[in-house]
């Protein structure tokens, strides 16, 4: 009998070479903090995107903002901004301090993406600003826009009739086609959103109610990426935003550092060699955690840590920057199912582009049991009364583990931050939930009374 080979060792050997490997393997919760960690200075040269593209990023939004507020009132207030508050969750904070049994020393804050206006999670980011980067490029090529002009005029027929002419893909467990089927739809493109099997009912309901074109499958996010990109590619008109493997996804996404940089500093709150800031960033294919870490590490370079929290069962990015097998491996690979209340984090491979680019700015990734998620969705209901979806509430015990757990210790103590820990914010990255229906998030909430989300045993 031939051994299982998993890449280029058997199961074995990476067992033996990772011993986390066995916990992953049986689902239970870990804490990684990852080896090859190092400084911003030795590897700003291995990233392909810089401060330049940042920056242009930046100017892309404050182009579209007029359109924005226009086509989507609610941004009215924020001139045409799609960014959500970073706030104070004192009583969360309290709640968790008795449950872990640990003081958390420094600031513990909340950003709220789950609250984005337009399509109410962290992919209102980067799937609008893909779409809206296409449309300004189709438009600038047919010689129906300047940059200097008010973008205001894109909501209008003749733009509209324009845009019909072409259609977006994209492949999706839900929050990545709500994003690009609102924008694009509203923009006036045809839309087809390649579902998974762990897409919620509501999401393909409404998003149908819009005129998008929903394809459900009975199979993981990989096939309905793999499928729509292979639908795609046989229209030239058509345009597949590649999750997978999308640098401007990934720059959406990065500009929420500059916006988080200004809000810190409104809070008089600094970012520096003593004044640590860490980042807990909920992780499914990477590019939305990718993105916003590779911005704070432009703009916070070493001063900044940036963890990815996984479900137990869908720990991709961290097999894969772990074994360097990146996109290379699946967790099923290992055994491990990729089924998880955490819908939007329901990834069994990982970006091979957010691996190969972050590996070694990414400082570590722990894992999260689905009754955990359950448990802290009820108590911040109860406690700040801010309501999430469960993929939302995997950065949430970051914090605690990190000061709890031995791996966490040693990452503080290598990276000589224990004397700054006073000093130190900690945000916990919310990315989604405000567009969840009432009666979904009436069970999600009942889910955390239920008696083994009271006491979840990892
Ligand atoms: C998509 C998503 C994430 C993670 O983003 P990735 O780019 O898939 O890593 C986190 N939380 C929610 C609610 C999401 O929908």
């Amino acid at each position: 009998m031939t051994e299982k080979t998993i890449g280029p060792k058997t199961l074995q050997e990476w067992k033996s070479l990772y011993p986390l490997l066995h916990r992953l393997m049986s689902t239970q919760e870990v804490f990684w903090a990852n080896p090859a960690y190092g400084r911003m200075q030795e590897n700003m040269h291995r990233l392909p995107l810089g401060m330049a593209d940042l920056i242009n990023a930046e100017k892309r939004w404050e182009r579209f903002a007029p359109y924005i507020s226009r086509v989507f009132p609610e941004t009215e207030k924020s001139q045409g901004r799609v960014e959500s508050p970073l706030v104070g969750i004192p009583q969360m904070k309290e709640w968790m301090e008795e449950r872990f049994q640990r003081q958390v020393p420094g600031k513990l804050l909340l950003k709220c993406d789950g609250h984005l206006p337009v399509s109410g999670s962290v992919k209102a980011r980067g799937g609008i600003y893909e779409v809206l980067k296409h449309a300004e490029d189709l438009a600038l090529d047919h010689g129906m826009l300047t940059e200097a002009d008010d973008y205001a005029i894109l909501d209008g027929e003749r733009f509209k009739n324009f845009f019909s002419q072409f259609s977006l893909a994209v492949g999706s467990t839900g929050n990545l086609g709500l994003s690009i089927g609102i924008i694009g739809s509203q923009l006036g493109f045809q839309v087809t959103v390649h579902m998974s099997a762990d897409a919620r009912q509501w999401k393909k309901d409404l998003l149908r109610s819009k005129g998008v074109h929903v394809m459900e499958y009975q199979a993981d996010y990989s096939k309905a990426v793999q499928e729509g990109r292979k639908q795609c590619q046989k229209d030239p008109r058509c345009y597949f935003i590649d999750d997978e493997n999308s640098q401007d996804l990934f720059l959406g996404y990065a500009v929420a550092a500059s916006r988080l940089k200004h809000q810190l500093a409104e809070l008089n709150i600094g970012v520096d060699g003593h004044h640590p800031l860490f980042v807990y960033l909920p992780c499914g294919v990477g590019g939305g955690p990718g993105g916003i870490t590779f911005g704070l590490k432009l703009l916070f370079k070493d001063h900044v840590h940036c963890f990815f929290a996984e479900p137990t069962h869908s720990p991709c990015m961290l097999i894969g920057v772990m074994t360097g097998l990146h996109n290379q491996v699946s967790v099923t690979d290992f055994g491990i199912d990729n089924i998880t209340a955490a819908d939007g984090l329901a990834v069994g491979r990982p970006s091979g582009f957010v691996g190969k680019t972050l590996e070694k700015l990414i400082s570590g990734v722990y894992t999260v049991g689905d009754d955990h998620l359950y448990l802290l969705l009820r108590t911040l209901a109860d406690t700040e009364k801010i309501y999430l979806e469960p993929s939302a509430l995997a950065g949430m015990p970051g914090p605690f583990r990190l000061f709890q757990e031995r791996a966490g210790q040693e990452y503080l103590e290598k990276n000589s931050l224990l004397p700054e820990m006073e000093n130190a914010t900690h945000i916990v990255w919310a990315t989604g939930g405000s567009m969840v229906p009432p009666a979904v998030m009436a069970e999600y909430y009942q889910k955390g009374y239920s008696k083994h989300a009271q006491n979840p045993s990892s």
